[in-house]
Parts: C-alpha cells; sequence; structure tokens
C-alpha cells in the first residue's frame, strides 16, 4: 500500500511537470519561424548592467551542419574578443556613462548617421569586422578622439570628431585618421575609463598606425600622417615619426 502511494506521487509529479512545461504558446516546438524569433530577440537582462555586459561580450561562432571541428568564422573570437575580457561592475559603466554624457553634452557633440565622416566609418568598421561605432561630430576642432572604455558600454564605443577635420583631410587621409581611432577602439581593454585623460604614449600611437595599416592598407595611414604633417608645416615631430616608423 505504501508503495502505491509511493507511485502515485510520482505519477502526480510528472503530469505537474509536463502541464508546466505545456504553458505558454501552443507547441512551438517544431516551429522553425517561434525559434529564430525567439533566438534573434535581445536577451531579457534579468541581473543588471553586468550581466547586460556579459552579453555585449558573446560572439557568435558559426560551423557548418556537418563539421563541429572547424567554425567557419574562426576570426570572430580572435579578432572581437576584448584581448583582456575584464569583468565590468555595474558601479563601473554608470561612471563610465554619466562620463560619456557629460563629455559629450559639454562638447556640444552630436550623433551623425549619414554623410561623409559616417560613410568612411562604415566602411572601416566593416574591414575590421565591428559594428560601425556611434560617430559624434563636435564644432572647431581637426582633431578626433575615441572615448576610452566606451567599448565596454555598448559594444560599438564612441569616437568624436572636430567639424574641421572633415574639412582638412581628404577622404583618404580622413580614412586613415578614422582608421586609427579604430585601432585604439579595438584594442581597449578599459584600463583607462572616459574621464582619465590619457596622454597617448608614443607605442600605443604606433601600434595603432600598424593595425591601422594591417586592416586598411598603409596608404590611408600614410595620407593622414602627411596631411598631420602639412598642416603644421613639417613642425609635428610626433608625425614625422610615424610615419617614418610605417615605412
Ligand atoms: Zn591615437
Amino acid at each position: 500500500m505504501i508503495q502505491r502511494i509511493f507511485l502515485l506521487s510520482v505519477l502526480l509529479l510528472l503530469v505537474g511537470t509536463a502541464a508546466f512545461a505545456q504553458t505558454g504558446s501552443a507547441e512551438p516546438k517544431n516551429d522553425i519561424h517561434y525559434w529564430v524569433n525567439q533566438w534573434s530577440r535581445p536577451p531579457i537582462i534579468v541581473f543588471g548592467p553586468d550581466e547586460e555586459a556579459f552579453y555585449q561580450n558573446i560572439k557568435i561562432v558559426l560551423f557548418s551542419y556537418d563539421d563541429y571541428d572547424e567554425p567557419s568564422n574562426p576570426s570572430a573570437l580572435a579578432s572581437k574578443e576584448i584581448a583582456n575580457p575584464t569583468v565590468f561592475t555595474s558601479q563601473f559603466i554608470h561612471a563610465q556613462t554619466a562620463c560619456e554624457a557629460e563629455m559629450l553634452g559639454k562638447t556640444g557633440a552630436r550623433e551623425i548617421f549619414s554623410g561623409k565622416a559616417y560613410d568612411v566609418l562604415a566602411e572601416i568598421a566593416r574591414a575590421y569586422d565591428r559594428a560601425i561605432p556611434h560617430i559624434y561630430i563636435f564644432a572647431g576642432s581637426p582633431n578626433m578622439a575615441y572615448i576610452a572604455a566606451s567599448i565596454a558600454v555598448d559594444g560599438r564605443g564612441k569616437i568624436l570628431v572636430g567639424q574641421q577635420a572633415l574639412e582638412v583631410f581628404d577622404t583618404i587621409s580622413l580614412k586613415g585618421f578614422l582608421g586609427h581611432e579604430m585601432a585604439h577602439l579595438v584594442s581597449d581593454t578599459a584600463a583607462q575609463q572616459c574621464n582619465d585623460y590619457v596622454l597617448r604614449d608614443p607605442q600605443m600611437e604606433a601600434d595603432a598606425d600598424a593595425l591601422a595599416a594591417r586592416t586598411l592598407g598603409k596608404r590611408p595611414v600614410e595620407a593622414f600622417l602627411e596631411r598631420v604633417l602639412a598642416l603644421t608645416e613639417g613642425q609635428n615631430w610626433d608625425a614625422r615619426r610615424r610615419l617614418e616608423m610605417l615605412q
């Protein structure tokens, strides 16, 4: 008798589980569209910014149908992974977001979604196999900057471009300049944050030039540095030295 009761309760338990599993939409198991839709939706963030940062760092590795040994996009991990994956605390994300908002507000920068700089950056992002970073234009400067650690916030990163840069750099040198900033973006490990004033050390600059040259070809990077030299009437020793290192 005791055994019978036991079996009955197991049976009920199974029925209960089965009933539970079937709540929700009716029988989506074989519906391909349902699952395509399900997995293409952004994950619901339950545990806050840390979880969101985790998802942003996930890379999709593809395998062909019958071959699980060789991914068809082996570069996905190598080229997109942040070199030293950092666990970003919610405190870090909040501080960084606030700092970025303040910086963008102060410079009066506005995000652009079309135009010469956007088109060039889109082409560069493709060459780097990355999403197009957010690009902001601010008035009265021929300079550009990548906002340190901005890649950690949204997975795309933010590049600031002075309005004058669009006037004084032609398309090919603009490509070299943006390609240099993009090199900072892809090698950013978020060791420095948005409000850390970073005087780029010469090696870091040379590395960024080299990475840009490898990714885009040498010509745009040369054109960029030559243009900087011309604009400063040959007085920019940093550009001169970097140009020599590129040879
Ligand atoms: Zn730089």
